[in-house]
């Protein structure tokens, strides 16, 4: 594994679409797992109820004990609480999400800076204690306060887009969500990197949808395309990403080339000056 290069303080990166089953979670545990291997610390935070991204990093996510995103967000612990490392790669860390996430939705609705509350959790000093470079946000399915919390959280969007019918459909109005919330809440907030997944290189549609995103949003589209394997849907299964489960197919090498460029385009994303931690 070459050397990626390290970005000057941690990328914070929202993996979002409210459409379910495009491979946000697929996406973010599998680029997270790529930077990890090469040597980068990586925190995947969790804040869909159905914890797919924690069962990927083989975390524990059933266990009533642990504390997980959901107690996170309400306030009743720190960040430092809720982190695991994953046993998969000693580089990659994770803040579960439990089921009972499903219902912060509507108990944040009444709280005090509600779409703050993942932003302020983020301790920047924690990350550079444990050497952390990236942190991946993956959403769920909606665009509820979960998302919007999220997006506050983050510099950067990343939006996977599934290379079948109707794949732009809604992106619309995730790009008018991200505006809204760059306009009230997170100034620096902008739409970095598109991955094209689930590509099936022999139906014409796949090439298509493909064009269709690269014309709509230029070179924000990673050039590297994941392809549909079965592989990478099996992964899960055992605890693993498919970078560990199987390393040289397909799916893993396509994931190492995406997080490689990601990596490749941070000084793209060195400008700002949203660092972690820091008062709106
Ligand atoms: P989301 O998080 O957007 O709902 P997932 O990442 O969970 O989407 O993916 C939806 C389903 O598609 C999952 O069952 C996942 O295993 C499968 N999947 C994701 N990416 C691929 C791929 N490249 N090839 C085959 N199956 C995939
Ligand atoms: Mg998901």
């Amino acid at each position: 594994a070459g050397k990626l290069p390290r970005p000057t303080s941690p990328r914070i990166i929202t993996v979002a679409n409210q459409k379910g089953g495009v491979g946000k979670t697929t996406t973010a545990v599998n680029i997270a797992a790529a930077l990890a291997l090469h040597s980068l610390g990586v925190l995947v935070v969790d804040l869909d109820p159905q914890g797919n991204a924690s069962t990927a990093l083989g975390i524990d996510h059933r266990s009533p004990d642990i504390d997980s995103v959901y107690e996170l967000l309400l306030g009743e612990v720190e960040l430092r609480d809720t982190i695991q490392r994953s046993p998969n790669n000693e580089n990659l860390y994770c803040v579960p999400a439990t089921l009972d996430l499903a219902g912060a939705e509507i108990e944040l609705v009444s709280m005090v800076a509600r779409e703050n509350r993942l932003r302020n959790a983020i301790n920047g000093d924690l990350l550079a204690e444990l050497g952390i470079d990236y942190v991946l946000i993956d959403c769920p399915p909606s665009l509820g306060l979960l998302t919007v919390n999220a997006m506050v959280a983050a510099r950067e969007v990343l939006i996977p887009i599934q290379c079948e019918y109707y794949a732009l459909e809604g992106v619309g109005q995730l790009l008018r969500n991200i505006e809204l919330v760059q306009a009230h809440l997170n100034p620096a907030l902008h739409v970095s990197t598109i991955v094209l997944t689930m590509y099936d290189g022999r139906t014409k549609l796949a090439d298509q949808v493909a064009e269709e995103v690269r014309n709509h949003f230029g070179d924000r589209v990673l050039s590297t395309v994941i392809p549909r394997s079965v592989k990478v849907s099996e992964a899960p299964g055992y605890a693993m990403t498919i970078i560990e489960y199987d390393p040289g197919s397909r799916g893993a090498m396509s994931y190492l080339d995406a997080g490689r460029e990601l990596a490749m385009r941070a000084h793209r994303e060195e400008n700002s000056s949203n660092r972690v931690g820091e008062a709106q």
